[in-house]
């Protein structure tokens, strides 16, 4: 072998590896949490263990407010988000069709929060957390709703509050802070279309009406079985 096609021969090889490198560490084996129903697929390992923690602390709320089908969810942590109508604000989706969750990882979320500067909040590993509980309790709601009729706003409305109500003390309060609007009157404030203009004020004001005493686990029953049907889905 002459010395040119040698040295092309050894770059091709390097590239060749540096792929087989790369999708090795991009596809790493997809773990199922200790809570069974999950598999987590992620390029870091820390990613999945932090993911799994939250998802624990997710199906535990639910159930205790008596969401406890089993549901089997695949959550896939990556690097940007396909197939989603806005993808520059968004930070991860639940697909109501094919039951995949996405969700951006602790890196790509990092740079999405600054730039948009997401609740005025600092982006920490809980923060990030907070989003994967979210997703994950739209999975867990999507999968509960006796209504096909129960759309968007139900959704939403269950993923943020099950969200805020997971955060630290500490990060529930500084949020309240920061947005301070007042919670919804009634149901029929709650509505897809003031999700879609303001959802931080709407993950707020859903927070304030299900902290109600009566409201709260309550409600999620009403949504779940129809009994409640958001405004804006009749
Ligand atoms: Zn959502």
């Amino acid at each position: 072998m002459t010395k040119i096609p040698f040295i092309s021969f050894m770059l091709v090889l390097w590239c060749v590896l540096v792929v087989i490198l790369w999708y090795g560490s991009a596809f790493a084996e997809p773990v199922k949490c200790a809570n069974g129903n999950v598999t987590v697929y992620a390029a870091k390992k820390c990613d999945i263990a932090h993911a799994c923690l939250a998802i624990d602390k997710t199906y535990a709320f639910l159930r205790t407010a008596g969401l406890n089908k089993p549901v089997s969810i695949d959550l896939h942590i990556v690097s940007k988000l396909m197939g989603h109508a806005d993808p520059e604000v968004c930070l991860g989706h639940y697909n109501t069709r094919t039951r995949k969750t996405h969700i951006l990882s602790y890196g790509a979320c990092k740079c999405r929060f600054i730039k948009n500067s997401f609740w005025g909040l600092t982006f920490n590993r809980e923060l990030h957390n907070s989003f994967i509980i979210h997703e994950v309790a739209h999975a867990i709601a999507e999968a509960h709703f006796e209504l096909e009729t129960q759309g968007l706003a139900a959704g939403e409305y269950i993923a943020y509050t099950t969200q805020i109500a997971l955060m630290s003390d500490r990060l529930r309060e500084d949020l309240l802070t920061k947005i301070s609007n007042g919670g919804f009157e009634n149901h029929q404030e709650i509505t897809s279309t003031f999700h879609d203009l303001s959802p931080s004020t709407f993950a707020v004001k859903a927070y304030r009406h299900f902290r109600r005493k009566e409201n709260g686990s309550m409600f999620y029953q009403k949504l779940i079985h129809g009994e409640v049907i958001l405004n804006g889905e009749e």
